[in-house]
């Protein structure tokens, strides 16, 4: 069974409803990465800040490219603030030997 195949019901496929979270998170990641010289920017840390910011944050799930109201909480502010501190947290405990 494919992701799709499990990822639908009565046939609708649902793998285009999104956590809009995610596209923020990349987006910001993507943005301050840089400027953690102590996070190594493998694959393994990327993905457990990626995961550890998402978990700290509130879901917000739309179908993709529909036109949804500006939310208003969290703010981007404290989106930022949440992933900025979950990429030092992972570097400075990364979940694998240096
Ligand atoms: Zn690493």
């Amino acid at each position: 069974m494919s992701k799709t195949d499990k990822y639908s019901i009565f046939g609708v496929n649902l793998t285009l409803v999104r956590n809009k979270m995610e596209l923020k998170v990349i987006k910001i990641m993507t943005d301050i990465l840089d400027n953690y010289p102590n996070h190594d920017q493998c694959p393994l840390c990327i993905e457990d800040a990626f995961a550890l910011s998402l978990n700290r944050l509130p879901a917000k799930y739309a179908q993709f490219g529909s036109i949804v109201l500006k939310t208003e909480y969290p703010h981007d502010d404290e989106i930022y603030e949440i992933v900025a501190d979950s990429i030092q947290q992972v570097a400075n405990k990364p979940k694998h030997n240096r």
